[in-house]
């Protein structure tokens, strides 16, 4: 008998975020064993296992942002912390029994589809795996990205990203210096000001900022939470149906956007008084454009006598300062990236082989960075992508989009079953139609015409990352799975040298 090369499953999930233990537990509870998730971490999480900044929260309320078939009456605030979500799906995992299925510490390193198996070929840090199915649930913003400034390499100092933050490096009485000011950035400096000596805060474009409308839970919306049937659903349906509203503004017509800058400017003016410091704070972009950000203390922080705000552009970085363009120096004894994600670029799409050994990554170098529904790429058969292209939101719970994907391609599985486990491959014109459609409806929108270079953008310009109108439709259109959208290909028969293991063996 020849020796087993690999492990095989009929579903690999990659990742183990809301999306992977998502996927798992739908196929969990329809009783479908046969699926293993891989994971580069130690542990379940994704986000909010990486994200362990000082003050990491979510922006949209917990009661929202949570799995629908998970909700948890035991939130402690409307906003919760990052230690109370990753401890949810900690739980969600346990109880769901999707542990055994996991495979930790195991980093993809390529997939590969193989045309003559019809099979995925999955190699990774701790051996390859073959699979019929592969869903991707590898994060959009999982990647740090850290910008390439001139002699970073020769600073003597230290540097972390903040979701690869060092808790063992003590920042108190330092000369600290933060670059960037997306949504991690004003939520750590608050909380690290107060212990730095100093902190200079490198800004290349200020956020919009409203109040964060944040508190904890009362006992006793806990305990109706607890007790009475359908209050948490109602809850969690007013913050949805509130947020759909805020896509008129959006993608509408982002003149309804106006008032809701009137609110940031006067949170602006009654926490800076200083009209220097203000000045530099005022975007000068459509409200929208960029993520709009939520923070009762960031401001207040910035107007600190420990705190400089810098918005000339970094020239180079020196052994123990960073030059700014006007040429001034600043003495820096640590520098944290507060530089978001590779989120455009798709890292994932680097070491996935699609058929006749098409790299994701040059397909879409040379066509645009596309998928139908966010979901399936032509050329890429039986790959199932979760937060895939064009799934990204601006105004609320990424969990819903995940949600919808899960159920989708959960139809997908089932009647590749019923059909003896056939290949689907997205047909190319539906997969062309589809995203000249979502192009079509993103080109009004504030975040393609707001006036600010974002990370919603992609080096051509292109908005490959945000749905752009209601969730609902997503939902709706993700409700059905249409074999006609799909080649549909009769399958193989398994090979001799993949090794059928129980997927639920621990190992
Ligand atoms: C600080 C922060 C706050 C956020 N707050 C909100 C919010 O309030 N509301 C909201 O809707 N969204 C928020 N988001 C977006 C958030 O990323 C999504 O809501 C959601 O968590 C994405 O889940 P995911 O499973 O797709 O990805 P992730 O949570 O990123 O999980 C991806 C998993 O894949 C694993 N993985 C990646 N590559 C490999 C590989 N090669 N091999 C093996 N494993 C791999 C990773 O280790 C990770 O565990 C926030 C993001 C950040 C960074």
């Amino acid at each position: 008998m020849p020796e087993p090369t690999a492990t095989h499953a009929r579903v690999l999930i990659l990742g183990t975020g809301f999306a992977g233990l998502g996927m798992a537990t739908n196929l969990k509870r329809a009783g479908q064993d046969d699926f293993l998730v891989l994971e580069r971490g130690a542990a379940v999480g994704g986000t909010w296992r990486d994200n362990t900044y000082p003050g990491c929260a979510c922006d949209v309320p917990s009661l929202l942002y949570s799995f629908s078939f998970a909700q948890n009456p035991e939130w402690s605030d409307t906003f919760s912390p990052q230690p109370e979500i990753w401890d949810y799906l900690k739980d969600v995992a346990s109880k769901e029994g999707i542990l055994p299925h996991c495979r930790f510490d195991t980093v993809v390193e390529e997939a590969r589809w193989d045309d003559a198996e019809q099979r995925w070929h999955v190699r990774t840090s701790q051996g390859t795996y073959t699979a019929e199915v592969v869903v991707s649930g590898v994060g959009g913003l999982s990647e740090p990205k850290v910008p390439d400034v001139p002699g970073i390499e020769d600073f003597e100092g230290t540097t972390f990203h903040s979701a690869r933050w060092d808790h063992e490096h003590q920042l108190a009485g330092e000369r600290v210096a933060v670059i960037g000011t997306g949504a991690s950035a004003i939520q750590f400096v608050p909380e690290i000001q107060p212990e730095v000596g100093h902190l200079t805060l490198f800004q290349r474009t200020p956020p919009w900022i409203m109040e964060r409308r944040s508190r904890p839970f009362k006992p006793v919306e806990r305990f109706l939470f607890r007790h009475v049937p359908g209050a948490q659903r109602l809850a969690r349906a007013s913050i949805y149906w509130a947020r759909e509203l805020s896509v008129f503004g959006f993608a509408k017509n982002p003149k309804i956007l106006k008032r809701a800058e009137r609110f940031a400017r006067a949170h602006l003016h009654g926490q800076v008084q200083d009209p220097e410091l203000r000045r530099k704070l005022t975007p000068t972009y459509t409200m929208g454009c960029k993520r709009i950000l939520l923070s009762n203390d960031y401001y207040p922080a910035l107007t600190q006598p420990n705190v400089t705000v810098e918005t000339a552009g970094i020239a180079e970085v020196r052994a123990h300062s960073i030059v700014t363009t006007d040429g001034t120096e600043h003495p820096v004894d640590t520098i944290i990236f507060g530089t978001g994600f590779q989120a455009t670029e798709m890292p994932a799409a680097q070491v996935i082989y699609g058929a006749d050994g098409v790299r994701l990554a040059d397909q879409w170098d040379a066509t645009s960075v596309s998928a139908f529904l966010g979901t399936s790429v032509h050329g890429f058969p039986n790959l199932f992508f979760i937060v895939g292209p064009n799934t990204g939101l601006g105004h609320t719970s990424m969990v819903f989009m995940i949600e919808s994907q899960v159920a989708y391609i959960r139809q997908a599985l089932d009647a590749m079953a019923e059909r003896g486990t056939p290949v689907l491959d997205v047909k190319p014109e539906v997969e062309a139609a589809y995203n000249d459609g979502v192009q079509e409806q993103l080109a009004p929108t504030v975040w393609n015409t707001g006036g600010c270079s974002s990370w919603y953008l992609d080096r051509q310009g292109r908005n490959t990352l945000l749905w752009p109108t209601f969730t609902f439709v997503f939902r709706k259109r993700t409700s059905r799975f249409d074999p006609e959208h799909y080649r549909v290909v009769a399958a193989a028969p398994l090979g001799a040298d993949a090794a059928r293991v129980p997927a639920t063996a621990a190992d």
